[in-house]
C-alpha cells in the first residue's frame, strides 16, 4: 500500500447520512425528519444530512429548521432536455438539495450505472453546485480474491478523472463494501480503517496532501448504534452513510451521537 498520508486534522466535521432508500411515504418522511431535529439541538460537530426520496425534497427542505442538510439519493447523467422521467442535478439543487449521492453500490448494480454513468453524474452535480457523497466499494468476491484495493482505486479514477482540485473540494468518499450493505455483516473497524487509509492515500497522490486529509471518507455498510463508535473512532473514518438505521430516528440520532463524541 506504500506510505499512508497522514489522517485529516481534527477540525474537519465528522458526517453522518441517512441514507432512506425506497422507504416512507410523504407524511412519514416529514415526521421522521422532524423527529431527527429534534434530536440535534446538542450536535455541534457533526454534519447531519438525510437523503429522502425525490419526491419529497422540495417539501423537506421548506420544512427543515437547523443546520440539516437534504440529499438526494441520484441525479441524472444527462442535462435539461427531452429525458423523460430524469431529475438532473440543477433540478434537484433548485428544490433546496445541497448534496447528492453519486455511485451507490445499488444504482451501480440494479440500474446498470455504469462508470462512465458516475463519472458524468458526479461532474454535473459538481457544476450545479451540489455537495457530492461519492460512494465506492467492492463485491464479496473482489475481496475474497484479494482485488478489493485496486477495484475501489479504479472506481474513484475514474470517477474523478475530470475533477479539478477546486472541484474535490465539494466530494465527501463513502467507502461501502456491496457485501455490508443491508446484510447485517459489518467491515470490521481494522478492514474499514484499511480501506479509509488506502483511499486517502490515493487521494494525497491525486490531489495532494492537504485536499486528501481534508477530504471525509464515510463508512457504509450495516452502521448501527452498536458498532457506529468502534467505527468512526478509526482515525480515517469521518462518519457512516448509513441505510437501514437511519429509518428509524432514535437509532439514527443514537449513530449521530457516536461521531459527535469522536474528537
Ligand atoms: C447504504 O445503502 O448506503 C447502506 C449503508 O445501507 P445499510 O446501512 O442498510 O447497510
Amino acid at each position: 500500500m506504500g506510505e499512508l498520508a497522514p489522517a485529516k486534522p481534527k477540525v474537519m466535521k465528522n458526517i453522518v447520512a441517512g441514507n432512506w432508500k425506497s422507504n416512507k411515504l410523504m407524511p412519514e418522511a416529514l415526521e421522521l425528519m422532524n423527529e431527527v431535529q429534534a434530536g440535534l439541538d446538542s450536535i455541534q460537530n457533526t454534519e447531519v444530512i438525510i437523503a429522502p426520496p425525490s419526491p419529497y425534497l422540495a417539501a423537506l427542505a421548506e420544512n427543515k429548521k437547523g443546520a440539516l442538510a437534504i440529499s438526494a439519493q441520484q441525479c441524472s447523467a444527462t442535462g435539461m432536455g427531452a429525458h423523460t422521467g430524469e431529475h438532473t442535478a440543477e433540478m434537484l439543487k433548485s428544490t433546496g438539495a445541497e448534496w447528492v449521492i453519486i455511485g451507490h453500490s445499488e444504482r451501480r448494480e440494479r440500474f446498470g450505472e455504469s462508470n462512465e454513468a458516475v463519472r458524468s453524474k458526479l461532474e454535473l452535480a459538481l457544476e450545479a453546485g451540489l455537495h457530492v457523497l461519492l460512494c465506492c466499494g467492492e463485491s464479496l468476491s473482489n475481496r475474497e480474491s484479494g482485488n478489493h484495493f485496486d477495484w475501489v482505486q479504479s472506481q474513484l479514477e475514474d470517477a474523478l478523472q475530470n475533477v479539478s482540485d477546486q472541484a474535490f473540494d465539494q466530494v465527501v468518499i463513502a467507502y461501502e463494501p456491496i457485501w455490508a450493505i443491508g446484510t447485517g455483516k459489518t467491515a470490521s473497524s481494522d478492514q474499514a480503517q484499511e480501506m479509509h487509509a488506502f483511499i486517502r492515500n490515493w487521494l494525497s497522490k491525486r490531489y495532494g496532501d492537504v485536499s486528501a486529509a481534508a477530504c471525509r471518507i464515510l463508512y457504509g455498510g450495516s452502521c448501527k448504534p452498536s458498532n457506529a463508535d468502534e467505527l468512526f473512532a478509526q482515525p480515517d473514518v469521518n462518519g457512516g452513510l448509513i441505510g437501514g438505521a437511519s429509518l428509524n430516528a432514535e437509532d439514527f440520532l443514537a449513530i449521530v451521537r457516536a461521531a459527535e463524541a469522536q474528537d
